[in-house]
């Protein structure tokens, strides 16, 4: 069975978010299930010379307003299709936006052209490679599902929703630019209240749906979760999967990870203080033996980063020591550098985007937090349960499904990993932190939450099958 994967990222070429983990991760995944994927995304700068046995495999004179092709190559242990297309791509700052913040003014343009090429790939224009199922990831990759359908292509494809919150809406302006037949602007096509919106045409246009845990499925039914696209939703509820995400259980792996001090295994848990001590030094943090509580994350109001703010003081009048690491709003930034300034020696922020970082905190603090009002998914509990930091978070999405909390009937029959709080709740989440803090003090049960965490299986092989079973439904006519 062969695959196209459609993404704007992947780990480590080019990542914002757990989106990239994801689009990396799957393929070698589902290799064990007899998929092939090749995954096509943008050239952005630096990325072409990184690619091995590169060999162009298509081409346009032109693509949105300039020449194009499409390369083919390796990286990473990857297959790869890379979008040359410099007149879009090839420019300083991000993905998305500039590096001064504002989103690239062109990003429909952008994106519509990495949906164009990639159903090109899946109607068969690259020689000796045409897939069959073409899989988006998110809005940017949307438009490959409905050049699809308004192509008139047989491919069968998925759309993944990785987070409702991005939908790549636009003015109606742009639609005479995207090459579609008129009858696409409407209401069970491109059209989204009166605009143009690349994930919704993209959910309206797939053969499947998924998102990628259950409990998310079911909540973006609902207006409070659903962003203006729950009745769409709610029509396709028949073709809607939730699959919960895994990690790669390589990178993520504390018995051989190079970011690490000391590594360690369930048995030796114990080596983890020598990373916590590099916790403590890191982020300025006191040296002493109660627990350290930590985030990694990006810095926004999805996150509930204002939350944590409000409930920075009870957290740490609760004995917890806190190591924040995160870059994004710039008032939630500097939220929290004026409360660690109110306690120093016991909060210690480091703004930035640090993935080496990140490995350590996971295996050297004790506790990791994740106060999202909505998730998907989350990675960040999932290398927490990986590496022994107990995660503590809101019952919500992804969240809800992965970590089990630490009440008495999960205490009793041993099989607790966690602490889940009321979700959008500060007090909730000061009051999580408390019990904490408390099961802390009992090294044995704390022990016990570490090492259940420690044994779930937080890896691709279940999810993976479920992505091929689905495939191969859709693949078979069903
Ligand atoms: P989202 O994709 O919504 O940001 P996820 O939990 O799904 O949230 O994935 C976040 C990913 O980004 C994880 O791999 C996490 O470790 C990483 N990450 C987030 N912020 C940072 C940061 N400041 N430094 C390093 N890694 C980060």
């Amino acid at each position: 069975m062969k695959v196209l994967s459609v993404a704007s990222e992947v780990f480590p070429l080019v990542k914002t978010g757990g989106l990239a983990d994801v689009v990396a991760a799957l393929p070698p995944a589902l290799s064990g299930h007899g998929v092939e994927t090749i995954t096509i995304l943008p050239a952005y700068p630096g990325l072409l010379p990184r690619l091995e046995k590169k060999a162009a495999v298509h081409g346009y004179e032109s693509l949105f307003g300039g020449p194009a092709s499409i390369v083919r190559g390796r990286a990473f242990s990857l297959d790869l299709m890379l979008l040359d297309a410099p007149h879009l791509f090839d420019r300083a700052g991000g993905p998305y936006a500039e590096s001064t913040g504002p989103d690239w003014p062109d990003n429909w343009r952008r994106f519509a052209a990495l949906g164009r090429v990639a159903a090109d790939v899946a109607r068969g224009v690259v020689k000796d490679w045409k897939p069959d199922l073409l899989h988006a990831h998110d809005w940017q990759a949307g438009m490959a599902v409905a050049y699809l359908r308004y192509d008139g292509a047989k491919c069968p494809s998925v759309m993944t929703v990785h987070n409702l919150a991005f939908q790549g809406q636009f003015p109606a302006s742009i639609f005479r630019g995207l090459g579609l037949p008129d009858t696409a602007f409407s209401i069970d096509g491109v059209e989204y209240y009166g605009g143009v919106g690349f994930l919704k045409a993209g959910l309206q246009s797939a053969s499947a749906l998924t998102t990628v845990s259950p409990t998310y499925a079911q909540e973006i039914r609902t207006p409070g979760f659903g962003m203006g696209l729950e009745g769409l939703i709610n029509a396709r509820a028949a073709d809607l999967h939730g699959i919960v995400n895994g990690i790669d259980i390589d990178i993520w792996y504390p018995g051989k990870d190079d970011h690490l001090v000391q590594t360690y295994g369930p048995q030796t848990i114990d080596k983890r203080k020598a990373n916590k001590r590099a916790v403590e030094e890191r982020f300025g943090l006191a040296e002493d033996d109660g627990p350290i509580f930590s985030l990694v994350s990006r810095l926004t109001w999805q996150k509930g980063i204002d939350m944590l703010a409000a409930a920075l003081d009870g957290i740490v009048a609760a004995g917890a020591r806190l190591a924040i690491l995160g870059s994004g709003d710039a008032a939630l930034e500097s939220a929290l550098h004026t409360a660690a300034a109110r306690h120093p020696g016991r909060v210690g922020v480091v703004i930035g985007y640090d993935e080496r970082l990140s490995h350590l905190i996971q295996g050297g603090a004790d506790a990791i937090l994740v106060p999202s009002r909505f998730e998907p998914c989350g990675l960040t509990q999932l290398y927490g349960l990986r590496y022994g930091c107990v995660p503590i978070v809101a019952r919500t999405g992804g969240l809800a499904d992965t970590v089990i909390d630490a009440n008495e009937a999960a205490l009793t029959a041993g099989v607790a990993t966690g602490f889940q709080f009321a979700s959008s709740d500060a007090g909730a989440l000061e009051h999580a932190v408390r019990r904490a803090a408390t099961i802390y003090e009992d090294r044995k049960t704390w022990l016990s939450l570490q090492t259940q965490g420690m044994k779930a299986d937080v890896s691709w092989s279940r999810s993976a099958g479920l992505y091929a079973a689905l495939y191969r439904s859709l693949i078979n006519g069903g």
